[in-house]
């Protein structure tokens, strides 16, 4: 469902993506690690053209992402991207926030979208907070709004840059309940983690990156047992 083939990216002479290459496939959670600045954002946002990629090939639910002229609103609502800084409306309500793009971008009806929110609000164990203004939630909550948000639009793929990492270890793991439980329902993910443990349990395939590319990869438990300096290291010390 999501295909890269030795993507090249740089920005002005710092090359960022030296010939990145994995598969996802439906259903499939892919998690990437790394130390900070070894690209793995870049790769992510790539993926759904927030960065246009030098070389190589990009393919995303059959859409070549990599051509100039490729459609990017059906691109964004097949794959949805959630950060870090969840970004939400202040001025909106939850039940707002989640129904604005339903609505303008799959023109959905008020009744179609509100049911949407219903379902997406729930999935993420926020039914009671459709009312709430973001200001109003804690930092996991309003993540979980976020997560929402990206769910109402049915997208075929989640992307997941670091969405736990503004937040303290208790709100971390609400959100990381809702991804596991996404992850159990069939959706595929690529996320981007610090969060080693989570990565071993959910994953199905862990990528680590190191000064952009792919340096090793497997399963799980490759983190068990790593097969460079690299990793070894990366594991010990979390850089
Ligand atoms: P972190 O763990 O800190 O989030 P990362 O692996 O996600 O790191 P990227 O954000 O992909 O790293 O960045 C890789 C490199 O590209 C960094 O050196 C960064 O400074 C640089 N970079 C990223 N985006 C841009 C940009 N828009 N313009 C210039 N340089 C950029
Ligand atoms: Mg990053």
């Amino acid at each position: 469902i999501v295909n890269l083939e030795d993507v090249h990216k740089s920005f002005g002479s710092l090359s960022v993506l030296k010939g990145v290459s994995f598969q996802v496939k439906k259903g499939q959670v892919v998690a990437i690690i790394g130390r900070s600045g070894s690209g793995k954002s870049t790769a992510l946002r790539c993926i759904n053209r927030l960065e246009a990629i030098d070389s190589g090939l990009i393919e995303v639910c059959g859409r070549r992402v990599s051509d100039p002229a490729i459609d990017l609103r059906g691109l964004r609502r097949d794959v949805g991207i959630v950060f870090q800084s969840y970004n939400l409306f202040p001025h909106l309500t939850v039940e707002e926030n989640i129904t604005l793009a339903p609505r303008a971008a799959k023109g959905k009806s008020r009744a179609e979208a509100l049911e949407l929110a219903r379902i997406v609000l729930r999935q993420v164990g926020l039914a009671d907070k459709a009312q709430a203004y973001p200001e109003q939630l804690s930092g996991g909550q309003q993540q979980r709004v976020a997560i929402a948000r990206s769910l109402a639009m049915e997208p075929q793929v989640m992307l997941f840059d670091e969405v736990t990492s503004a937040l303290d270890p208790q709100l971390t793991g609400e959100v990381l309940k809702v991804i596991e439980e996404l992850a159990a329902g069939g959706m595929t993910m690529v996320l981007v983690t610090h969060e080693m443990a989570f990565a071993r349990k959910v994953a199905d395939v862990v990528i680590f990156m190191h000064e952009g590319r792919i340096w090793e990869t497997g399963g799980g438990d490759m983190l068990l047992n790593p097969q460079t300096a690299e990793l070894q290291q990366f594991v010990d010390n979390g850089l």
